[in-house]
């Protein structure tokens, strides 16, 4: 529990408690609790909310994208480029699939992957592209795309904090070969623990991930080729039905809360993030200023707690150490001045009100250009 008075987030189910309890007593009265049938319900459920021909529930976000690049046939000696501003399981699930994350750096305003940084950055070895919808806005995929199409790579979309967000119009994970969702209690569709999906129009692909995360098994025990064990459960997949209703709700409001910050923020000493795509679902939302530790003090001070998305890039991380992972300076000096006001969708119109009128009673000693 936070001690702050205006918390980040609870994880304590609000408006739909009753629902998930009701979930969870329905799956234990069943008594059938992996791939069962609430999940193969979810997977349907889900592909239709998100655009999709196929959903395929999947133990972890991590996991989808992993399990897509080894449908894919992606692996040793292969390379991806990726984003280095995101959750560090964007690059560790390219890793986990046995290839070597390529990182290009970030446009400074729209936080997601460069696509003239993407050509810079292709090689023999180079064999899909994995741009993250970061914060919940959807990356540059039109030119991804066009990137994509000349030099033949495959699109693996990260869409862990993207749910029902849309790029150009188009439903974030549909516009690649696969998109990888992942339903870890804070991101905007979240279980009561852990939990991930790939989405595909690709019949082929999405059945070469229901086996991989399967064990590789075509029929019970017998193993086609070895899989991994990253099965979604029933009652997270139950918990996910109850909630999947309320998405476009939650998502409502969150753009809502977010538009209140952008006209109570004016004129406040922070930078905001451009909105470059208004399917843009506001998983966060980030300011920047080149004064964070002050202001996170400030606002602490003023019982509101923020946090970090994310303190250090990627490539900085020592776990890639071994990866000569190369430089990506946008991002490092982007990771030094960004800060995550609280958003979810209980937050109270008059908390954003009181959080903007904290932030712009802070004094920076410099002025934020
Ligand atoms: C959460 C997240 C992941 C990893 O999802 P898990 O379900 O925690 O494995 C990957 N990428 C991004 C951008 C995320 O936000």
């Amino acid at each position: 529990m936070s001690a702050h008075r205006i918390p980040f987030m609870s994880l304590i189910p609000g408006d739909d408690a009753a629902d998930v309890r009701q979930a969870i007593d329905r799956v234990i009265a069943r008594g059938w609790f992996v791939l069962g049938p609430e999940v193969s319900a979810f997977e349907e459920e889900f592909a239709s909310a998100s655009g999709a021909a196929r959903a395929v529930g999947v133990g972890t976000g991590t996991d989808a994208i992993a399990l897509i690049l080894r449908a894919l046939d992606i692996g040793p000696g292969d390379e991806v480029i990726t984003s280095p501003l995101s959750a560090a399981y964007s690059a560790l699930a390219v890793i986990m699939a046995g290839a070597r994350p390529v990182f290009a750096d970030i446009d400074p305003l729209r936080m997601t992957i460069d696509p003239d940084r993407i050509a810079d950055l292709v090689g023999p070895r180079t064999r899909a592209i994995l741009p993250v919808h970061l914060y919940g806005q959807p990356a540059d995929m039109a030119a991804i795309a066009r990137v994509a199409a000349r030099y033949n790579l495959a699109i693996v979309e990260d869409a862990c904090q993207a749910h029902l967000a849309t790029a150009g119009g188009r439903p974030v994970g549909t516009i690649g070969i696969a998109g990888a969702f992942s339903f870890y209690p804070t991101k905007n569709l979240g279980a009561l623990g852990d939990g991930g999906a790939v989405v595909t129009n690709d019949a082929a692909l999405a059945d070469r991930v229901a086996r991989l995360r399967n064990g590789g098994q075509t029929d019970r025990y017998h193993h086609q080729e070895p899989g991994i064990n990253s099965r979604l459960d029933d009652i997270q997949a139950a918990i996910l039905r109850a909630r999947l209703p309320r998405l476009r709700g939650w998502t409502e409001r969150r753009r809502a809360l977010a538009a209140r910050y952008r006209s109570r923020l004016a004129g406040a000493p922070v930078e905001l993030l451009p909105e470059r795509d208004p399917g843009h679902v506001y998983h966060l939302f980030v300011v920047r200023t080149g004064e964070r530790p002050a202001l996170q003090a400030h606002l602490a001070a003023h019982g509101i707690e923020t946090l970090i998305h994310y303190p250090v890039s990627i490539p900085r991380q020592p776990a890639l150490a071994g990866q000569d992972p190369g430089q990506c300076p946008v991002a490092a000096r982007v990771c030094g001045e960004i800060l995550s006001l609280p958003l979810h969708p209980a937050l109270r119109d008059d908390e954003v009100d009181e959080i903007a009128a904290a932030v712009h009673t802070f004094q920076p000693r410099t002025v934020v250009s």
